[in-house]
Formats: C-alpha cells, sequence, structure tokens
C-alpha cells in the first residue's frame, strides 16, 4: 500500500517507528490504538475484527474486563519481588494450573521462547540425571517447519532461511526430523542419546500445518517406548485455540513436559510456563535456573484470572462449534475460488493457500481484508491465516465470513 492510501495520522506513526525503531518486522501498514474483545481501532477511528489475536495471544479478546481488573488490582498492592521471596499469588496460580492441566509442578517464565528454552533444559538435565547420558551428549529431535522463538539456541535447530541465516555459529545437540513423519521419528530415536522430541501439535507459524491424525499418538507412543520426553510445544496451539484445552487433547495423549505462553496471559503481559511432574522437574535443584520476573504476583493473578476466563466463559467450546463453522464456510470458498489451492484447520486455528500470482499474493490479500475491516497476517506469500479471539460470536463470525468472500470475489 503507498502512502497516498494511508490517512495523515498513520503515516505519521509508521514513519516515526521507521525512523526510530529497528526493522525487524513488516507489518500491514495499520496502526492501532484500542481493542475491545474481537475488534480493533486504528489511529483514524477505522474499526477492525481481528483474526491474528496477536499470534493467539488474545484468546480471551482484546482488554478483557475481568483479566484488565485483576491486572490493576494486583497492580496497586504487589508487582515484582522476584524469586528471593516469596509471593502470595505464585502457589495459588501454580496449584490451579497443576490441578488444570494434571501435573506435579509448574515453572514460572515470561515469554514464549524462555519457555522452550526452560523445557530443553529440563529434558537435557533429565537425561543425565535419569538415562546415564554422558554429559554433553544429550540430544532432542525437532522437525522441519518449526517454529519455537528466537534465541540463539532456537533458531539453531529452525529450517527457515529467514530465521537463522548469517546468525550462526549455531549450538549443537538437535535432530532435525521431517514433520508428520513417524518413520523418520523412529529411526531418530535409535540414537541412544535422545532425551527429547519437541514438537508442535500444529505448526502455527509454518501455516497452520496439521498432522496425519494420530501422527501425535504414534510420536508418543514410540518416545515412550524409547524412554525420551515428548515435550509439546502448545505456546500458540494450546489454550482453547483448536478447540481443546490443548490441541494434545484431540489425540488424548499427555506430553511429558508441556510449554504454554501467549494466552496464559490474554495478552495483557508476557506469561510462559513450563508443566512436568517431579520425575522430570525436580531434575533442576535451586540456583541452576529461573529469571527475574518468572512468575511474579501480576503475571500469576493475570494468568488465574485469564485462565479463568477461558473455562468459564467456555470460549474453548465456541472455538469447537465455530471452528466448524468457519472450516465449512473456507471449504466452500475453496470449491468458488480456483486460486485456493488449500484450507485447513481445526477449531479457530485456520489456513487458506492461494496460488500466489505476481500482484496477486497473500500480503495483497491481507491488504484487501485489511480495506475491507479485517486483519489477518500472511504467512510466507501463498498463506493466509485466520485465528480470531476465541470470544467471537456466531453473528461475528458471519459477518467476518462476509467480508472474506467479499474480498476472495474483488480478488
Ligand atoms: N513456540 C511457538 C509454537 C510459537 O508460535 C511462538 C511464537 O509465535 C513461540 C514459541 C515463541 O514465543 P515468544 O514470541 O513469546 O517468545
Amino acid at each position: 500500500m503507498n502512502k497516498a492510501d494511508t490517512g495523515s495520522k498513520t503515516s505519521f506513526f509508521i514513519e516515526r517507528e521507521e525512523k526510530y525503531g529497528a526493522h525487524n518486522y513488516h507489518p500491514l501498514p495499520v496502526v492501532l490504538s484500542r481493542g475491545d474483545g474481537v475488534f480493533v481501532w486504528d489511529v483514524e477511528g477505522k474499526q477492525y475484527f481481528d483474526f491474528l489475536s496477536a499470534y493467539s495471544s488474545v484468546n480471551q479478546g482484546h482488554c478483557h474486563p475481568k483479566i484488565v481488573a485483576a491486572l490493576f488490582e494486583q497492580s496497586t498492592r504487589l508487582t515484582l519481588t522476584s524469586r528471593a521471596f516469596h509471593n502470595d499469588k505464585l502457589g495459588e496460580y501454580e496449584e490451579m494450573m497443576c490441578r488444570l492441566f494434571g501435573y506435579d509442578k509448574l515453572l514460572p517464565m515470561n515469554t514464549g521462547v524462555e519457555a522452550v528454552e526452560t523445557a530443553i533444559k529440563l529434558a537435557r538435565r533429565w537425561g543425565y540425571d535419569k538415562k546415564g547420558i554422558p554429559d554433553g551428549k544429550a540430544k532432542i529431535i525437532v522437525c522441519e517447519g518449526n517454529f519455537h522463538g528466537r534465541t540463539i539456541n532456537v533458531i539453531s535447530f529452525s529450517t527457515d532461511p529467514d530465521s537463522n541465516q548469517r546468525f550462526g555459529p549455531y549450538n549443537t545437540g538437535y535432530l532435525i526430523i521431517p514433520y508428520n513423519n513417524t518413520e523418520a521419528l523412529s529411526n531418530a530415536l535409535k540414537d541412544e542419546h535422545v532425551v527429547g522430541f519437541l514438537v508442535e501439535p500444529v505448526q502455527g507459524e509454518a501455516g497452520v500445518v496439521i498432522p496425519d491424525e494420530g501422527y501425535l499418538k504414534t510420536a508418543y507412543e514410540l518416545c515412550r517406548k524409547h524412554n525420551v520426553l515428548f515435550i509439546a510445544d502448545e505456546i500458540q496451539t494450546g489454550l482453547g485455540r483448536t478447540g481443546t484445552l490443548l490441541a494434545c487433547d484431540h489425540e488424548k495423549i499427555k506430553p511429558d513436559v508441556l510449554i504454554l505462553g501467549k494466552a496464559l496471559s490474554g495478552g495483557v503481559l508476557p506469561v510462559s510456563a513450563v508443566l512436568a511432574n517431579d520425575d522430570v522437574m525436580l531434575c533442576i535443584k535451586p540456583g541452576e535456573h529461573g529469571s527475574t520476573y518468572g512468575g511474579n504476583p501480576l503475571a500469576c493473578a493475570v494468568a488465574i484470572t485469564a485462565m479463568k476466563v477461558l473455562i468459564n466463559e467456555r470460549l474453548i467450546e465456541n472455538a469447537k462449534l465455530l471452528g466448524i463453522l468457519l472450516g465449512n464456510f473456507l471449504n466452500d470458498m475453496k470449491s468458488k475460488f480456483s486460486f485456493i489451492t488449500t484450507v485447513r484447520g481445526k477449531g479457530l486455528f485456520h489456513a487458506m493457500v492461494i496460488k500466489p500470482v505476481e500482484k496477486r499474493n497473500a500480503w495483497e490479500f491481507c491488504l484487501k481484508l485489511m480495506k475491507n475491516g479485517l486483519l489477518a497476517k500472511p504467512t510466507h506469500s501463498d498463506i493466509i491465516r485466520l485465528a480470531p479471539p476465541l470470544v467471537i460470536s456466531e453473528p461475528q463470525l458471519k459477518e467476518c465470513m462476509s467480508i472474506i468472500e467479499m474480498t476472495l470475489n474483488d480478488f
């Protein structure tokens, strides 16, 4: 979109960011200043449906009044103590989460990638302490197309050149296998130094790539057989997004190590967590891992409320029901428009793949959606991810479908 297409306020904000901010993102040319539920408003006052939900962080909707109230209330009492002292919120949060997900212990962190790093450290330590792997030899199996964050360690096992090119030297200790391929997993597991298999139940950043039914269950059983930890990165897929509490619930498997983030705070603060049973979690001893902000009382109060909202407002059930509607609609669109090559998804986590032809690519399509009042993010040049907040109502979803259909017609 060129400058003439944007309002003057919008241009002002974008130009200032361009001038003073690092150029490590390529956002759509819209400047948001307010959010409420499924809606966001730009600085010109235009209203949009949010179909990205901050990469599934805002499952509970923008500025959910209960979550914001919890933030405010706790912020007037106590925000941060560090873990040098106890605080009166951490235990309450840990107990609620352990009971809800069925684990012995929780380790609190902040961003998603920190929780991934934590899970990797835990798995390695478990391998040394419990499996007797020689020190420094532990290996973790990961999948092609993965996205687990941006640290040097995590990009060391990324297969996306944008993520890792020219950032080396890279860390070692990872075996990369194709996603959705149990034979490759079975072969990799023959290496006796393997301690964990780190997997996204649905590959979100790769473009909502859904593995075959049974893949996760078979992978889990293979890990069991080889005494290897099944580590699920549910940072994007968890907390209702796919129509179940966890995406692993679709195959009725319980990961040995569960990684959560994003919607754990309803988009209010960076809050992430790793859950595991004592056999794994107690391998890390005092002083061996931590974070100044991890487990702070403000984050705990927010996360407790964000989880209550998710459960009490039946957002998971809503994602399941409305996900069927969205899936059916997208399949109808696929039969109507030949340039849509694939649609896929689960719950309110869908993607539409188009045949890009010159200017007719996913970016251009998202610009047109934006003009029509719906914000979605392209992934690669041909994939449009559709993931609204889980608070969306049926009439709102139907309105969004009309916007998408109108935009497709126009395209
Ligand atoms: N893991 C998955 C599956 C993700 O989708 C993301 C972010 O998109 C991350 C990890 C990293 O989370 P964060 O950006 O909070 O570090």
